[in-house]
């Protein structure tokens, strides 16, 4: 194919001039050949004519020169031959007779020839042959006449007939030429130019305004109105392409454009997850290594991370209570303070739609808010305009809800697979804040056991007072504080009187009776801090008295046996009173002398040896 740029660059023709060059190559062969044609015809029409004229000529001379020629009147011959020279057409006359002689004659030169030779050309296509009979006898040739075109004046003629067609041929074709141009020119260049001139303007943003022809309205449509008919049509068709390709390119655009937002989206939706992710990971390391009884500010810690993580006013957690038939709040972010806050602690089956609860196959979703349905109670109960709460699950079962109080979220939300994610964080937060109930519970159970065990191996169990055991930490520590601090210390040993005979007499259950009726007198006694009453074993007790001088523990020695006289606890069978009755031996810590404690409770312990002496009685130690 010719390239348009090349083509654009080549110098203008045009059509016409080419169409005309053409024609008039054209029409002078055609002339040309008509001309060759005409005169071929011409020749042979004019020679026809002239071998007529002959032949004509001849036969006018034939009779009269056979009769001069029998008579041999060659005067008259040569008269008869002048004559037949003279005939338009007759250029020369040759008269051959019998006997060889030939009588010639030419038109412009009339002498008379007589020769024996055969100089005339008797083949000659433009001559006629007449032969000369004897007048008396038809069968008797005398001669024979030539006669021959006059070739100048044929020839003569002949040109001026093909000069005369030439000239026709010729003016014929140029009109013709000129025709062919001037139509051409008005019907095809002018309209061919017109239409190039409004192609020139044509542009793929001006597209659709179809080419025109200045033409008059024909009833008949030629090539340029099916050029021009298909150019439109094509026209048409490219304004529809390019439209079509301008709004699939919008589409396309559009698309892209649509396919840029949802990456875009996703992308920040991946950031969000990220994040969110980020959030729970936090939320969840809370709970690891979670020092004892900081479970609920470790929920709080979650919820507060969701609240704000969602926007919302505020982050409840509910479990749900079967005695009670509804959910109750078991942490909040912000914490509950005021009564209101209080009004949606606990949401009750009336309040919540139960058969939501009861399918078991789609977690709970319940979104809503006080415009688009004002019989919601629930934005009410939680001082929000809209809420979301979201089943919080363990094994398929709703056990709680995760509440964001102050914004709604369908179900359908983006938002609303990372607050089902934060619902499973929630049934696993309130998993660990059992286990860590549970945990605490069992560490108090233990600390309780322990407690009671530790108390159980520092007390009698008969009395309830202090055993040995206790006493003997007790009785270090306080001596050695004495001695530090350089204060008095004092011990009373205590010894129930005739115990033995008091057994034999009530019985050894009477008898553990006794021992604690006399514990249950002497405990408020010794009240003081640091003061220890305690049972060393049988009937024999000990009283620790740090910060006591001799004479305020001989008062208290005094008081105890007063106290047991007082209690009136019969004894029978005793041979010191009617009553139950003890001895005392008071001892007390003399510093420089006692260098342990036992040494000074030896002391007491002969103090009261020396109290036995007449019993019912006090004795302080020397
Ligand atoms: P004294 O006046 O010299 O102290 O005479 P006593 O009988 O009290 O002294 P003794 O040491 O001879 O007897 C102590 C008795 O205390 C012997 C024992 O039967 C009794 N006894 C020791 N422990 C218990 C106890 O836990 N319960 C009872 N019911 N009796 C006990
Ligand atoms: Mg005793
Ligand atoms: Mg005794």
């Amino acid at each position: 194919m010719t390239d348009p740029v090349q083509q654009a660059a080549k110098p203008f023709r045009p059509l016409s001039r080419r169409v005309v060059a053409w024609a008039l190559l054209y029409s002078t062969l055609v002339t040309l050949l008509m001309t060759a044609v005409l005169i071929g015809v011409d020749y042979h029409e004019e020679r026809t004519a002239a071998l007529d004229q002959l032949r004509f000529a001849a036969a006018s001379y034939r009779k009269s020169l056979a009769n001069s020629l029998w008579d041999l009147d060659m005067a008259a011959v040569r008269l008869q031959m002048d004559g037949l020279a003279s005939f338009p057409m007759v250029g020369h006359a040759v008269l051959t007779t019998t006997i060889g002689q030939n009588v010639h004659a030419h038109k412009r030169s009339t002498a008379l020839l007589l020769d024996h030779g055969s100089e005339h050309d008797p083949a000659d296509s433009l001559s006629w042959r007449e032969p000369l009979v004897s007048p008396f006898n038809p069968d008797l040739v005398v001669g024979h006449l030539h006669l021959y075109v006059d070739r100048p004046a044929f020839l003569h003629h002949i040109e001026t007939g093909a000069m005369r067609i030439l000239t026709g041929e010729a003016i014929k074709g140029l009109v013709l030429c000129l025709l062919i141009a001037w139509l051409i020119g008005r019907l095809v260049t002018r309209h061919l130019s017109h239409m190039a001139a409004q192609v020139a303007q044509l542009h793929p943003t001006a597209l659709g305004q179809g080419l025109g022809l200045q033409r008059h309205e024909r009833r008949h449509e030629d090539e340029l109105d099916q050029l021009c008919g298909a150019f439109n049509q094509l026209n048409r068709q490219l304004a529809e392409y390019i439209d079509n390709k301008r709004t699939m390119e919008d589409e396309l655009r559009q698309h892209r454009d649509r396919l840029s937002e949802m990456v875009g989206e996703r992308t920040r939706s991946l950031e969000r997850l990220r994040g969110f992710h980020g959030l729970i990971i936090r939320v969840l390391t809370r709970f690891i290594n979670l020092p004892p009884g900081h479970a609920n500010e470790a929920v709080d810690h979650g919820l507060s991370a969701f609240g704000d993580y969602f926007g919302a006013r505020r982050c409840l957690l509910y479990t749900y209570n079967m005695e009670a038939h509804g959910f109750t709040v078991a942490n909040a972010w912000p914490p509950l303070n005021d009564d209101s806050d209080w009004k949606g602690s606990f949401l009750s089956d009336d309040v919540l739609p139960r058969r939501m609860l009861a399918d078991r196959r789609t977690r709970v979703w319940l979104c809503g808010d006080r415009k688009s349905n004002p019989e919601d109670l629930l934005p009410a109960l939680l001082g929000c305009d809209a809420y979301t709460a979201v089943g919080v699950e363990v094994k398929g079962n709703t056990v709680g809800l995760l509440c964001l109080a102050g914004r709604a979220i369908l179900q359908e939300n983006e938002n609303a697979t990372l607050l089902e994610l934060a619902a499973r964080v929630s049934a696993n937060m309130l998993d660990h804040k059992a286990a860590q109930m549970t945990l605490l519970d069992t560490q108090q159970a233990l600390q309780k056991a322990n407690r009671e065990l530790h108390s159980l191996s520092r007390h009698d169990s008969l009395t309830g007072l202090a055993n040995r055991r206790h006493f003997d930490e007790m009785k270090e520590v306080e001596f050695r504080r004495a001695i530090r601090a350089d204060s008095p210390l004092s011990v009373l040993m205590v010894d129930i009187d005739e115990f033995k005979r008091y057994n034999d007499n009530y019985g050894h259950a009477q008898g553990d009776r006794c021992l604690q009726a006399l514990a249950e007198l002497l405990t408020p006694l010794f009240n003081r801090a640091g003061e220890l009453l305690a049972r060393l074993g049988g009937e024999e007790f000990v009283v620790l008295l740090p910060n006591t001088g001799p004479e305020q523990a001989q008062v208290l020695a005094e008081r105890i046996r007063e106290a047991t006289w007082d209690a009136h606890i019969p004894h029978e069978s005793s041979n010191v009173a009617d009553r139950v009755t003890v001895s005392v031996g008071v001892a007390c810590l003399k510093h420089g002398l006692h260098q342990d404690f036992d040494s000074l409770l030896q002391d007491a312990d002969l103090a009261l040896y020396r109290a036995k002496n007449g019993r019912n009685r006090t004795v302080l130690a020397e």
